[in-house]
This record gives structure tokens, C-alpha cells and sequence, in this order.
């Protein structure tokens, strides 16, 4: 695996891939790889000749008062398991390599990004969609790899990708877990031991909301009200959203649709982070 560091390098190895008629995989992170991630490099290892995993704690993302110094950065330790997991090359610039300069244009996805963690992060998926953005521009024609755990991220990364006609794929990834069910998170080291212990109340208010649609619910609204009344009962859990969404137009439907698929979405902080979960049911 290479190591690069400047956008220039990154676009030079990925024009001569293609060049030679490689296939190019991009997997865009913040680093601070667990199974998750690597399970991203592992689907665009199997599909590219070449993958390049970025790995930049993107500052525009971030609000004030968030983590952004915090964030953990365990630099070495990722290389190695990157590597392990068949990334050929790494990218890591520095935020002046990003950012040479205030950034005067942004990219911003109306709608999709108005509601759930769009809410609770009014800047948020601006500064994800201008670095995902300018990634794209530096890697050229490729297929990128994310993850459902982020569905909404997802959902926008995808939207932008045909707006703006960026000559990517956009390839969403089934989210991987710990046994207990716990969504893997580079945050989740954020967790105290009793914190974590019950971190699967997210996982479990899914779980409620997907029997209450298998069983025969077809109102939305009564679904996400039993998901919000799992994470309610635990004390620890400061309820966030919990949500029923077409899974394209993020928006809720009115009625579920026996034959159709809907995202269950939940958000809740506990103690330090905040976790995420979703889950795709089919409507019976
Ligand atoms: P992050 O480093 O948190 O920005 O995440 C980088 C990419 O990894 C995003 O596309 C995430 O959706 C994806 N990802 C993070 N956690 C998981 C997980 N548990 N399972 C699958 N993909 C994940």
C-alpha cells in the first residue's frame, strides 16, 4: 500500500490506474478504522484493481462544540489495517492540503438534508458534501463505497453524485455490528462500560419497530412511537429522532405499503456521542 499525502499525487496514481485500464475503488473515511470501514475496502477490493481509502477528519462537518479535536487519530494503526484489508493506497493530506484556503464555494443537497441528522446538525452535511465533493474531483472516475450506517449520508452522497453528473458510482454497504447488535461507530470509544452495556437500545428499538410492522402496523407515525418509547424507557438515552422513511426520498409515508421497503431510523445520545442505527424492513 502507498501512502499519499497531496491531492496532486492521489490524482496522478489513479489517471495512470486507469490508464493501464484498472478499475478504481474509493473509500472516503475520518479514519479511526474498525470493522465497518474495513468492510468497505474489503467490497471495493472486489470489485477494483486499485482502492484508494482517504482518510481526512474533514473540519467543515463539524459544528462548534463538537469533536472535531477530540476525534480519535490513531494514524499507524489504521495504515496496517488498511493495508490488511487490501487498500493499495492510503491518502491522508493535512487540512491545509484540503483547504488551502477558506473554502468559498460549498455544495449543499436541498431536502434530503433537512431532516433527521440534518436537524440535529444544521452544518453538518454541507461540510460532508463539499469534501465528498472535491474527493470525487480529485479521484476521478471511480466507484465509492459507503456505508448504510450512515443511510442519510448515503441517500445525499448519492443525490449529489447525479445532480452534479460526477462520473462515480456510488456503491451503499450493509452496516456491520458487534454481536450484541451495537452498530460499529469510531465514536462507540467514546462509551463508559456502563454506557456501553446498554448502547443496544438502539438496536433493540428497531428491532420493536420492524415486529410492530411484520405483525401488521401500517401507520408510520405508531411505529416510530414505539422505537421512541424503547429508547425512552432507558434512562441513560437522550431520544434524538426515531423515523419510517422511504428509503429514496427519505420522507415519511403516509401509509406502509405492503410490498414496499422502508428505513427504520434511529438517533439517541448516550452519555459523550450520539450513535446512529437504521434498519430496512419489508412491508408484509
Ligand atoms: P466515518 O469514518 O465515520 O466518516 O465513516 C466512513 C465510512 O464508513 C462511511 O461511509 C460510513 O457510513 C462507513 N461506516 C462507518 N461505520 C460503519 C459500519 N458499522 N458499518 C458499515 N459502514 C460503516
Amino acid at each position: 500500500m502507498e501512502v499519499v499525502s497531496t491531492k496532486a499525487e492521489l490524482r496522478r496514481r489513479l489517471d495512470e490506474a486507469r490508464a493501464a485500464g484498472r478499475r478504481v475503488g474509493l473509500v472516503p473515511t475520518m479514519g479511526a478504522l474498525h470493522d465497518g470501514h474495513l468492510s468497505l475496502v474489503r467490497a471495493a477490493r472486489a470489485e477494483c484493481d486499485v482502492v484508494a481509502l482517504t482518510i481526512f477528519v474533514n473540519p467543515l462537518q463539524f459544528a462548534a462544540g463538537e469533536d472535531l479535536d477530540a476525534y480519535p487519530r490513531p494514524l499507524e494503526r489504521d495504515l496496517d489495517l488498511a493495508e490488511q484489508a487490501g487498500a493499495t493506497i492510503a491518502f491522508t493530506p493535512t487540512v491545509e492540503e484540503m483547504y488551502p484556503r477558506p473554502a468559498a464555494t460549498t455544495v449543499h443537497v436541498a431536502g434530503l438534508t433537512a431532516s433527521m441528522e440534518g436537524a440535529a446538525r444544521p452544518t453538518h452535511f454541507d461540510g460532508v458534501t463539499t469534501v465528498v465533493a472535491k474527493l470525487f474531483t480529485i479521484a476521478g472516475p471511480c466507484r465509492a463505497y459507503f456505508g448504510e450506517k450512515d443511510f442519510q449520508q448515503l441517500a445525499v452522497v448519492r443525490r449529489m453524485a447525479a445532480d452534479l453528473d460526477q462520473p462515480v458510482t456510488v456503491v451503499g454497504c450493509p452496516i456491520v455490528r458487534e454481536p450484541d447488535g451495537l452498530a460499529m461507530s469510531s465514536r462507540n470509544v467514546y462509551l463508559t462500560a456502563e454506557e456501553r452495556s446498554v448502547a443496544t437500545v438502539l438496536n433493540r428499538a428497531l428491532h420493536a419497530g420492524a415486529a410492530l410492522v411484520e405483525a401488521g402496523e401500517r401507520d408510520p407515525g405508531t411505529v416510530a412511537e414505539r422505537m421512541a418509547a424503547v429508547i425512552g424507557d432507558e434512562p441513560r438515552a437522550r431520544l434524538d429522532y426515531a423515523e419510517v422513511v422511504d428509503p429514496d426520498t427519505l420522507e415519511r409515508p403516509a401509509r406502509l405499503e405492503p410490498g414496499s421497503t422502508v428505513r427504520l431510523l434511529v438517533a439517541a445520545g448516550l452519555g459523550t456521542p450520539r450513535l446512529l442505527d437504521n434498519l430496512a424492513v419489508l412491508v408484509p
